[in-house]
């Protein structure tokens, strides 16, 4: 059923028409996200432009039933924004992007949900603090996308994720109440821990209006490396091998053959096309002593595992160059066909080279072109197949082989999703990771917060 004429205006009267997408040409664009799932829709779209309307937009919705999805930036992997049907009420946060405070003497920052990572973590860099969770689509996520997802990032082995620098948060509930919780100190146990429930909600349980950060002093010094490798196995026994000496670099990624060819091709940084595997690495500190301990020992590491061939950073353009070869990753493997599927399964770090040898096994038996690279010493890999949705044969095969590969993850120990979250996409693996006591626990946490099931309805929990 469309969203009735006098409820339009509604909206109308409380944002400005402005405010108010109608037309279907504009509701087109928040149809998608960044997975490969089937569009829908949505049938209004609005941007509140302040707090308060922000609240009165959720009551307002919820009053009349509609289902509602609130939407940052739209880059999440899972189809966490795609709407539930065409009567969805999608709300935008682009113009709630206000940096509100930057406490220098008490290291945090209170933020409205719409304010880009990137830029956040470069305002509070040119005030000499330092905001680390960065992932990879950081120069257009929002906060409450990050917040909402828990992304992790490059820096997450060593400085966690966004879970790790939420303070406090405020969000509306169904009524349009105010939530508030947490605090701008270092420590806070009054009432429940529902920040820790926000992260990750998937925009099921609330709408957030304001989020306070962590924020920690900058590393002084720092170490970046690539190792090279004629063999994937050795270079996941790199990685298993330098947690378990306990060194902690800030940053350790892996990028297997066919990423190290495909970014090649269109970065051109001279990357080893020949070559199995790389591994990048960084180690940061406070004194560049230690830095350079750590970085030794990872060298040794490096060599002891059977690197053919190691480089080190001498100065800030071969840095750059080192992260530009991970960064160009998905973008260069987006290219290399028409449909891109990321997979994001997770574990635990010393069955890295157990996990990239099954990817390897899925790939070859269901004869798919796929290439993975990740956040290896986070256990996080990205296996990433190349195809064709419209091929629907490969595509079939495809869906086969992202089933054995969470199949694998979990027999490992692992997770579905490190960092990209169930959203649509993995809705219906939970209970394997789970149980049917944990999904039904999860659905009465759910209704319980939102009776009418309108918050972001077909994701996550169904
Ligand atoms: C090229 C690329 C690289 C990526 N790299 C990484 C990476 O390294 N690490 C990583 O973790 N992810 C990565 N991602 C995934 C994605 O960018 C992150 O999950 C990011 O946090 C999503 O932010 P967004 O603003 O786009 O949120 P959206 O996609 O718009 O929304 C994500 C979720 O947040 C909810 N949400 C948004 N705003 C609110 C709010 N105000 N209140 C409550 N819920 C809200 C939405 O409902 C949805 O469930 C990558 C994606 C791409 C395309």
């Amino acid at each position: 059923m469309p969203i009735s004429p006098s409820l339009i205006t509604e909206f109308k009267n409380l944002l400005g028409a402005q405010n108010v997408l109608t037309e279907e040409t504009d509701r087109l664009s928040y149809a998608y996200d960044a997975a490969v799932l089937k569009q829908v829709t949505p049938g209004l779209v609005v941007l509140p432009t302040n707090e308060e309307q922000l609240g009165k937009t959720v009551k307002l919705a919820y009053e009349n039933s509609l289902p509602i999805t609130v939407r940052g930036s739209g880059t999440n992997l899972s189809g966490a924004v795609i709407p539930e049907s065409s009567e969805t009420l999608v709300i935008l946060t682009n113009k709630l992007n206000k940096i509100l405070e930057i406490n220098e003497e008490d290291l945090y920052a209170v933020v409205e949900p719409g304010v880009l990572t990137a830029k956040f973590a470069a305002t509070v860099a040119a005030k000499g603090l330092f905001y680390p969770p960065d992932p990879g689509s950081q120069t257009v996520s929002t906060l409450a996308g990050n917040v909402a997802l828990n992304a992790g990032g490059l820096r997450g082995l060593k400085y966690g994720v966004t879970k790790d620098y939420l303070m406090g948060i405020e969000f509306f509930d169904p009524n349009g109440d105010l939530i508030k919780t947490g605090s701008r100190t270092v420590k806070c146990v009054t009432g429940y821990n529902i920040g820790g429930m926000m992260i990750s909600s998937e925009g099921t349980l609330g709408i957030f209006s304001k989020i306070i950060l962590k924020l920690v002093p900058p590393p002084k010094a720092s170490q970046a490396m690539m190792a090279v490798y004629d063999s994937v196995q050795a270079a996941s026994e790199t990685v298993a091998a330098i947690i378990a000496a306990h060194i902690l670099p800030c940053t350790l990624e892996f990028l297997d053959q066919k990423c190290i060819q495909v970014v090649e091709a269109n970065a051109k940084i001279g990357l080893p096309t020949e070559a199995a595997a790389i591994l990048l690495v960084e180690v940061d500190g406070s004194h560049q002593a230690g830095v350079d301990e750590d970085a030794a020992k990872v060298k040794e590491i490096f060599t002891k595992c059977g690197s053919t061939d190691i480089r080190v950073a001498k100065d800030a353009e071969e840095k750059n160059k080192i992260w530009e070869a991970r960064r160009a990753a998905l973008p260069s493997l987006a290219r290399a066909k028409p449909t891109t599927v990321l997979e994001d399964a997770t574990v635990p770090r010393s069955k890295i080279p157990q996990m990239v040898s099954e990817l390897n096994r899925i790939a070859e038996k269901y004869k798919l072109e796929m290439g993975t690279f990740g956040h290896a010493g986070d256990g996080n890999l990205h296996p990433t197949i190349l195809t064709d949705r419209r091929n629907e044969q490969e595509f079939k095969r495809v869906e086969e082989a992202v089933d054995e590969i969470f199949d694998v993850a979990i027999k490992l120990q692992g997770t579905l999703s490190g960092e990209h979250g169930i959203g649509i996409a993995k809705a219906k693996w939970m209970e394997k990771e789970t149980n049917k006591a944990t999904i039904e626990f999860s659905r009465r946490l759910r209704l319980a917060l939102d009776p009418k099931y309108l918050f972001n309805a077909g994701k996550k929990i169904l």
